[in-house]
């Protein structure tokens, strides 16, 4: 189905991020996805593309356009050539944004020139062994001493966590408040800030995902980000463009995965026909297809919602509740109409099957989502549980 939303720049855009891809990224995909890291290398080759923060200000060396559509392009063009968890995105749109909303003129001053030339890889620590749907459950704890804080705890599960260089971590500031959360930035080389193992992960690589050590880190106050009571309030209102992001990834990797089976589908054959003549083979593929375009319009809907400066959390929720469980049906049907060459790493989508496997558990589940959008809908069972009691009152 032909797509409306985009105008000429796009494409052109569209062309050199192609370009890019081509020539920077898919010939080192396989080595990265054995070493299990992307070189950083990669940043700062994007950064000369003019792919890292393109929102930022033209002040600090970016290029100040905020049009989302230009991000959703790089997310789809990143999907279709075998993505392998690049963390640029998460660069992009799932931290950055913290700097360029949050930021003082002296902290944007400090880190964007950095992040913009690909040099400061960032990366955002919510996440701890005890706490991940539930922000509030958040236990490192950042100490105000005046002129600086001093942050201990850990976290896990973090992106980028090996080649970072800044990080955005959510620290409790106030302990007697499930809310009571700052943001800090801390830094490559601050004293007592330590990282884990690289864990091993199912899919994505070449993603660092990583654990986070603090043991009395000394964090200077002009690096915390915004006001440090209200480190909730942020997350909750960044997490929706977190989830757009997600779901332009999920229905981009839906239709390379569509792409790539349709491809093999008319190539092997089976009791002396191609795969792709069976009934039950066309009318997967038909129903994949018409699932597929039915979420592309809706995310596309949701990109210019957020253009115009309309995206809310639930509709945010419903896009990456649908498209990262459309991304698991799709890459999970696809694999077996490839048969037993689904199973093998030499066809793509064996990795694509893997990756898409976590689209349902980051940036928030399909079960919270689920919660954000039924609560959206006036059924929020905190409410009706105080209702309750102030009728028995
Ligand atoms: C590859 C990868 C990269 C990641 N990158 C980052 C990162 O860069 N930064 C970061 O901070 N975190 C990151 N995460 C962490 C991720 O955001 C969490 O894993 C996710 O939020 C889920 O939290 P959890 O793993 O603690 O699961 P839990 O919160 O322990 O959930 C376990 C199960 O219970 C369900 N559940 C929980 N609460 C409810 C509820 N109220 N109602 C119904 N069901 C519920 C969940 O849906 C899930 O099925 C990453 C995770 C992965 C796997």
């Amino acid at each position: 189905m032909e797509r409306t939303i985009f105008e000429t720049e796009h494409e052109i855009f569209r062309d050199s991020v192609r370009r890019f891809l081509e020539a920077e990224i898919k010939p080192n995909v396989d080595r990265w996805c054995e070493v299990g890291i992307v070189d950083r290398d990669a940043f700062l080759k994007a950064g000369e593309h003019g792919l890292c923060l393109m929102w930022a200000e033209e002040e600090y060396g970016g290029l100040g356009v905020d049009d989302f559509r230009y991000e959703q392009i790089l997310l789809e063009e990143m999907a279709k050539s075998g993505d392998p968890g690049f963390g640029l995105s998460l660069h992009n749109r799932l931290v950055g944004p913290y700097l360029g909303k949050l930021g003082s003129r002296e902290q944007k001053a400090r880190f964007l020139p950095g992040c913009i030339s690909g040099e400061t890889i960032l990366g955002i620590a919510m996440s701890e062994p005890g706490a991940g749907s539930d922000v509030s459950g958040i236990r490192t704890r950042a100490e105000d001493r005046g002129d600086h804080f001093v942050l201990n705890g850990s976290k896990t599960y973090i992106s980028n966590g090996i080649n970072g260089d800044l990080f955005v971590v959510a620290a409790r500031t106030d302990p007697n408040s499930p809310h009571g959360i700052g943001l800090f930035l801390v830094e490559r080389g601050m004293e007592g800030f330590r990282r884990g193992r690289n864990l091993k992960k199912l899919g994505l690589k070449a993603q660092d995902t990583a654990e986070l050590f603090f043991d009395d880190v000394r964090v200077p106050r002009d690096n915390a980000l915004g006001d440090p009571r209200k480190g909730f309030y942020y997350l909750m209102q960044f997490l929706a463009e977190e989830r757009l992001v997600v779901a332009c990834g999920c229905v981009a990797a839906a239709e390379a995965a569509l792409q790539a089976t349709l491809e093999y589908v008319h190539e092997r054959t089976a009791f002396g026909r191609p795969v792709a003549m069976f009934q039950n083979t066309r009318f997967k593929l038909a129903d994949m297809r018409t699932r597929i375009d039915v979420a592309q319009v809706f995310v596309d809907r949701l990109v210019m919602e957020r253009n115009a400066g309309r995206l809310t959390p639930e509709i945010a929720a419903e896009g990456k509740l649908f498209c990262s469980e459309l991304e698991g049906q799709v890459t999970d049907e696809c694999l077996q109409l490839h048969g037993g060459a689904g199973y093998m790493d030499e066809y793509p989508i064996s990795r694509m099957y893997a990756n898409a496997r976590v689209s349902r558990i980051y940036a928030g589940s399909s079960e919270i989502m689920r919660e954000i959008i039924a609560r959206g809908m006036g059924l929020d069972p905190r409410a009706a549980a105080g209702l309750k009691q102030r009728r028995r009152a």
